[in-house]
């Protein structure tokens, strides 16, 4: 582990509100990742941006009258406050139309350019005599030639799920008309250049999830195909040459160089020297399996075309897609629960507890069910990690008027329970330092249990002898579990820390202080109240309700 860090996550892209699926894979896995590195010292930083360019914008902003520079900015803004309300802490939020990011992206390509990475073709495509432009993706809508499908885009079919090679009865989506087939001349990125050194890294870094790497290098193996980054539409990067005059790039060129610019620009306006920074610290990207190709194969081959001016990354945490009651999310179905709806029926902390609960470390799906989240959230948290710290400060409180008593002898019980509490940190690190994070969320709730069983077994409000020592131990494994808890659950970490009647903010502890024992005899709590209240099963059955009618396969 370096001691820097840039962690950045999938960039939403700037046409919808953020929902359950997008926050489980990618946000929740990277913030929980940074908060832990910053109280491991790691000087850490969690960019992002909003993913503004492209065909699907441009149709939806010209549909609202608006222009797509307005229409990314409401999304920006919207975006980031629902990240916001869920306690996802980016250090910098910025946008893929930035000034920075479109400069940026122009320097890369002629970078890649003169290094002979880039070719001209003439191809065939799509053209509208009736809006007089070319249709690139979504700009056309027909019959999908698997499975049938009627008004499928001609770049995915969203029924079968497939990419058709060439769409039936193929009409352009803004009149309807049948488009006209036209020749265009559009810049390739030469990723076939790039088999052997993508190959080798590959090999050689071994931070990556086996099984993904496995099947890139299939990829590999069956061969490449150079990559048409052009479009003919008016909203995005402009090509940087004057023959290309009216063509941008396709999206998935620009947005990932936005993980560069944003972070570089958010480091020099901060004093630091941004490509140095870059260089010198691990790098993060934390995806969704439906991006593996542009992020093991286009991403570090373009950072590969330039001469690793900005290095490649460490770590990319690939995981799986959240389904709904055991269904695809589907916002056109409303089988879908969208993040602000969320946070208006459940504290953001419920939702954190369970999505990296259920979130193994792999590319296998996950599944958000709302009775199993009633289960986690009413036995697990509340009735283990909530009562065991209610339990013990409520305790000290009734007995020893909120002031920890000076402990007696330790018996056996009590030498075990002061070792739980010196190898947390360590067994709970190295969890969360190999991205296991339900694990480590596991290992929290266990040492609460421990506890939990502990004072049970203690019983100090039967005995004399040994309630002392009970106490404290208890109010010190409580203090351990909030430090713990900061990265996975930040509001009631904080909660928990002042209650237990300490100064300052708990993220301004380091990670190793939840093995020591240093809350002292003498020391007075704060108020102590319940942390959490619970699930009701009528409210489950009413938000149930409110999804669908779903699909019935
Ligand atoms: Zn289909
Ligand atoms: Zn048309």
């Amino acid at each position: 582990m370096r001691d820097k860090a840039i962690i950045t996550s999938a960039l939403p892209y700037a046409n919808g509100e953020i929902h359950l699926g997008h926050v489980a894979s990618t946000y929740l896995p990277a913030d929980v990742t940074t908060r832990f590195l910053k109280l491991k010292g790691v000087e850490a930083y969690y960019v992002c941006a909003s993913d503004d360019f492209g065909t699907p914008i441009l149709i939806q902003s010209e549909k609202e009258g608006k222009t797509p520079t307005d229409y990314v900015a409401y999304w920006n803004k919207r975006d980031y406050e629902d990240f916001a309300a869920f306690g996802i802490n980016f250090d910098f939020f910025y946008q893929t139309s930035s000034p920075e990011n479109i400069k940026f992206v122009q320097e890369v390509f002629e970078k890649l350019n003169s290094a002979g990475h880039i070719y001209q073709k003439e191809i065939i495509q799509f053209y509208c005599k009736n809006d007089k432009k070319f249709l690139p993706d979504r700009y056309v809508k027909g019959i999908c030639p698997y499975c049938k499908a009627e008004d499928q885009y001609s770049d995915l079919c969203e029924s079968c799920g497939r990419v058709p090679e060439e769409i039936f009865k193929p009409k352009c989506s803004i009149c309807r008309q049948t488009p006209t087939k036209e020749k265009t001349t559009h810049y390739f990125f030469r990723l076939t250049n790039f088999e052997k050194p993508l190959t080798k890294w590959l090999e050689e870094n071994n931070n990556l999830q086996k099984d993904v790497k496995k099947y890139v290098q299939n990829w590999i193996k069956s061969g490449l195909v150079d990559w048409d980054i052009t479009r003919d539409i008016t909203w995005g990067v402009p090509i940087p040459l004057v023959q290309a005059k009216g063509q941008v790039f396709y999206g998935w060129f620009d947005n990932h160089l936005a993980y560069i610019s944003t972070a570089i620009k958010f480091l020099n306006d901060k004093g630091l020297k941004g490509k140095e920074f870059w260089n010198s610290a691990d790098i993060y990207h934390f995806i969704g399996k439906d991006i593996v190709y542009h992020h093991y194969l286009f991403l570090p081959a373009m950072r590969l075309g330039i001469g690793e001016e900005y290095k490649l990354p460490d770590y990319i945490p690939t995981r799986g897609h959240l389904t709904l009651q055991s269904k695809k999310i589907s916002k056109s179905r409303n089988w879908y629960i969208g993040l602000k709806q969320f946070l208006q029926y459940y504290p953001a902390d419920y939702l954190r507890y369970y999505l990296v609960a259920i979130n193994p470390y792999s590319q296998d799906d996950l599944n958000f069910d709302w009775d199993e989240f009633t289960t986690r959230i009413n036995s697990e948290l509340i009735g283990n990690l909530g009562n065991f710290v209610n339990r013990a400060l409520g305790f000290t409180n009734k007995v020893f008027e909120g002031k920890i008593p000076e402990p007696d002898e330790f018996d056996d019980k009590d030498k075990e329970a002061e070792e739980k509490i010196k190898n947390f940190s360590d067994e709970t690190g190295s969890l969360l330092e190999q991205n296991h994070l339900d694990r480590a969320l596991k290992k929290i709730m266990e040492f609460s249990t421990f506890f939990n069983q502990y004072f049970q077994h203690k019983e100090p409000w039967k005995k004399e002898k040994g309630t002392k020592t009970c106490v404290y131990l208890s109010v010190n494994a409580a203090k351990s579990i909030s430090v713990a808890l900061y990265a996975f659950l930040p509001n009631s970490s904080q909660k928990i820390w002042e209650q237990l009647g300490m100064a300052g903010e708990v993220n301004e502890n380091k990670w190793d202080s939840i093995s020591l024992l240093d809350i002292k005899p003498g020391h007075s709590l704060g108020e102590v109240s319940p942390l959490f209240s619970k699930v009701e099963s009528e409210d489950i059955e009413k938000y149930k309700k409110q999804l669908g009618p779903s699909e019935q396969k």
